[in-house]
C-alpha cells in the first residue's frame, strides 16, 4: 500500500483496535467464547480478513513490513481476536503464494472480504510436529481420497476452505505430500472442538476427520508433490507474524508495567523510584528493542523478495523468549494483584504462552536455524 494511503489506514485501524475489539475482553475471558456475530463484522468493517491479500484480489495488499505494526497491535487486546485475523491473513497470504492464478481468482476476493474463511491444517495426533505428515489423499478416477487426522486448527468452527498437507504418493516417503484445499461441508469430513485452551481464550482449534473424502484432484494448490516447500515457504513467513505477536503483547505488558510502578506506593514511595524494578523494566525494554529491530531487518529482506529461513526462526525464537520475560517481569511488578483478572497482565501472561506453538516450538527454530548456518557462510548477510 502506498505509504500516505497506509499510515491512514493504520491511525483509523489501530483507533478501532481500541475503541471498538479492547472492549471484548471481559465478555471472551469470562464466557471463553469469541462472539463471532458481533466481533465478525468489525473485523469484516476494518478490512482485517484482507490485510494480506494482493490489491489486484480486492485485498490491502499490505508488505509484511506494514502488516507487522497491524498485527502486533492487535496482539494487545484479547487474543482469540489476533489469532483469528493472523491464520486468516497468513493462510490467505499461502494461498496467494502457492495457488494457480485460476484458484487465486476464485478463492482470494471472497478471503479478502471475509466472505470466505480458511485454515491451515498441518498438525497431527498420530504424527509429529510439522514435516511428519501421516494424512493420506490417494488418486481414484480423478479425485483424492483423504484419510487422516489433524487437530488444534484455528479457526475450524468457521473455516470455509482447509489447506489440508497429506501424501499423495505414501510410498515415495515425505517429498510426495502436497497442499490440498477442502471445502468445510465435504461428505466423510467432520470437525470436533476441542478443550478450551490455556490463553487465548474464545478461538476453536478443532480436531478434522477425514474418512474417505473425496476432493477434485484440481483442488491441489499449485504443483502436486510441492506441499512440504510450500509449507516451509508459508511458515518462513508466517513466523515473523508470531514474532510481531511477541512483540505487540510486550509493548503492552510493559506499558501497563510503567504505569502500575509509577503509581503503586509502598514504604512511603512509588515503586518505580526503586532499582530492583527499575532493572525490570530496563531489562524489559532491551528485550522489545531487541526484537522491534529484529523483525524489521527480517520484514525488509522480505519485502524485497528475500528468504529468510534463518532470520524468520530467530526472530519467532527470540521473540517467544524475549515476551516470555517481559510478561514474567510484568507479573512481578504488579506483585500478586496482577495474579488476579484485575489487571490485563494476567491474560497477556496467558496469551503469551501460544507464541510457543503457533508455527513450530523453540525446539524445531533451534533445528532451522542451525541447518541454515551449518549449510551457509552466512545466512543473515544477504
Ligand atoms: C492454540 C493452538 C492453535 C494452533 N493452530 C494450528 C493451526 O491452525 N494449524 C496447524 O496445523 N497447527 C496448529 N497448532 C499446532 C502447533 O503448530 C503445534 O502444536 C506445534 O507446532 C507443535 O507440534 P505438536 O503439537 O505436534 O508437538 P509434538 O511434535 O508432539 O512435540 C512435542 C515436543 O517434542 C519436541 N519434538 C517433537 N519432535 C521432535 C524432533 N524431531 N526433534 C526434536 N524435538 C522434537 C517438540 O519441540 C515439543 O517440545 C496450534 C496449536 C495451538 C496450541
Amino acid at each position: 500500500m502506498e505509504a500516505k494511503a497506509y499510515e491512514e489506514f493504520r491511525r483509523r485501524f489501530f483507533e478501532r483496535v481500541w475503541v471498538e475489539l479492547d472492549p471484548f475482553e471481559e465478555e471472551i475471558e469470562s464466557t471463553e467464547r469469541l462472539p463471532l456475530d458481533r466481533v465478525v463484522p468489525i473485523l469484516r468493517d476494518m478490512q482485517a480478513f484482507g490485510l494480506l491479500v494482493p490489491e489486484q484480489y480486492g485485498g490491502l495488499g499490505l508488505s509484511v513490513t506494514q502488516y507487522v505494526p497491524v498485527l502486533a497491535e492487535l496482539a494487545k487486546v484479547q487474543g482469540a481476536i489476533r489469532v483469528l485475523v493472523h491464520v486468516h491473513n497468513m493462510t490467505a497470504h499461502a494461498i496467494a503464494d502457492m495457488a494457480s492464478e485460476e484458484q487465486r481468482a476464485a478463492l482470494l476476493p471472497g478471503i479478502a472480504t471475509g466472505q470466505l474463511s480458511v485454515a491451515f491444517g498441518l498438525t497431527e495426533p498420530d504424527h509429529g510436529t510439522g514435516a511428519d505428515v501421516g494424512t493420506t489423499a490417494i488418486k481414484v478416477n480423478g479425485h483424492f481420497s483423504i484419510n487422516g487426522r489433524k487437530h488444534l486448527i484455528t479457526n475450524s468452527n468457521i473455516a470455509s476452505h482447509f489447506i489440508v498437507f497429506a501424501k499423495t504418493q505414501p510410498e515415495a516417503g515425505e517429498r510426495a505430500v502436497s497442499a490440498i484445499l477442502v471445502e468445510r461441508n465435504t461428505p466423510g469430513f467432520t470437525i470436533e472442538p476441542l478443550p478450551e485452551t490455556m490463553g487465548c481464550k474464545g478461538g476453536e482449534h478443532g480436531q478434522l476427520t477425514f474418512k474417505d473424502v473425496l476432493v477434485p484432484v484440481r483442488n491441489v494448490l499449485g504443483e502436486e508433490g510441492r506441499g512440504l516447500e510450500q509449507m516451509e515457504t508459508a511458515l518462513e513467513v508466517s513466523r515473523l507474524f508470531i514474532a510481531a505477536t511477541s512483540l505487540g503483547t510486550a509493548e503492552r505488558a510493559f506499558e501497563l508495567s510503567l504505569a502500575f510502578a509509577k503509581q503503586r506506593v509502598t514504604f512511603g514511595k512509588p515503586i518505580a523510584a526503586r532499582q530492583a524494578v527499575q532493572r525490570y523494566l530496563a531489562e524489559m525494554a532491551v528485550d522489545i528493542h531487541a526484537l522491534r529491530l529484529m523483525i524489521a531487518d527480517a520484514a525488509a529482506k522480505c519485502d524485497a523478495g528475500k528468504r529468510i529461513p534463518a532470520e524468520s526462526s530467530i526472530c519467532k525464537l527470540f521473540g517467544l523468549e524475549a515476551v516470555g520475560r517481559v510478561t514474567d517481569r510484568a507479573l512481578l511488578v504488579h506483585g500478586g494483584i496482577g495474579y488476579t483478572r484485575k489487571h490485563r497482565i494476567e491474560r497477556l501472561y496467558r496469551d503469551a504462552r501460544l507464541n510457543w506453538l503457533e508455527e513450530g516450538t523453540p525446539t524445531i527454530q533451534m533445528l532451522v536455524i542451525a541447518r541454515e548456518f551449518l549449510s551457509k557462510d552466512n545466512p543473515l548477510d544477504h
